[in-house]
């Protein structure tokens, strides 16, 4: 007998926000293999016999190869009727879904796609800020600040003086150089940012800040996603007063990172 994959989206790390089919599914498991950014309180809906491995790889110390996951499905599939592959988020978005999905296809083995909430879409709506904000975005541009070895950095001259929100995953702390590469590359250093590190989590904190201030915010840790665009312009009342000043004035930003409004929510 041959088992069925599942790829499934945990989600930014409430379990509230699961979808009702990834419980489900997740009762139903007898593996699951799920990655580093998954919670405990989500893996305790697993089925209690279900096999659970921690397959995350942390950036930096790489435990397990996407080779040798790709190699457990696999395996596991042939073995049992249901196994869940547990991603953080989106399994779609950021998330070597396609070189999972080539492994089973060419093993002949059944999969299918549970969606989750992606990491953009809730550090939005814990900001309380729209993405695609009809005044101020006309398109969303996902982005990792991760490459590839060889590979180049994402070209961001061709959105500076557009109408676009960038959503950065993976900024792994390398603010200072997304926010020099940003301004070098034609955006404003008044750009709005807005960081969310563990969104939804009990320890998620906002910061609120802009390309100039970004500069300073090396010390957030992660998980961790970046908002740039004018949809993530502070929500206080005197955040245009302020914007306006310091257009006039052409004031010197001082809105570091530990001056801006910090939410400890
Ligand atoms: N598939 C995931 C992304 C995996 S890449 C998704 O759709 O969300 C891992 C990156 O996602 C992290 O470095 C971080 O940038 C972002 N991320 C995931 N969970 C997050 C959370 N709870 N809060 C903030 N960023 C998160």
């Amino acid at each position: 007998m041959r088992g069925k994959v599942y790829l499934i989206g945990a989600g930014p790390g409430d379990p509230d926000l699961l979808t009702v089919k990834a419980a489900r599914l997740l009762r139903s498991a007898d593996v699951v293999l799920h990655d580093a950014l998954v919670p405990e309180e989500i893996l305790a809906l697993a089925y209690p016999n279900a096999l659970v491995v921690d397959v995350g790889k942390r950036a930096g110390s790489k435990r397990l190869m996407q080779q040798d996951i790709n190699r457990m499905m696999v395996h596991f599939a042939s073995a049992v009727e249901t196994v869940v592959r547990l991603k953080g988020g989106d399994p779609l978005i950021f998330g070597r879904a396609a070189e999972e999905m080539e492994a089973l296809r060419m093993a002949g083995i059944e999969f299918e796609i549970v969606p989750g909430i992606t990491a953009a879409v809730a550090s939005a709506a814990q900001g309380k800020i729209s993405l695609t904000d009809r005044d101020k975005s006309e398109a969303v541009i996902f982005l990792t600040a991760q490459r590839k070895q060889g590979k180049k950095a994402p070209d961001l001259a061709q959105y500076a003086g557009k109408r676009v929100t960038l959503a950065i995953y993976m900024p792994n702390g390398r603010y200072q150089e997304i926010a020099d590469e940003a301004i070098a590359a034609g955006l404003s250093r008044w750009t709005p940012c807005l960081i969310v590190l563990n969104a939804t989590r009990p320890n998620q904190e906002t910061y609120w800040s802009n390309l100039d201030g970004l500069r300073s915010a090396s010390q957030i840790e992660s998980p961790s996603l970046l908002i740039i665009g004018e949809v993530a312009a502070r929500r206080e009342e005197f955040a245009p007063v302020l914007q306006e000043a310091q257009a006039i004035w052409n004031l010197e930003a001082n809105m570091e990172i530990k001056e801006t409004l910090h939410d400890n929510q």
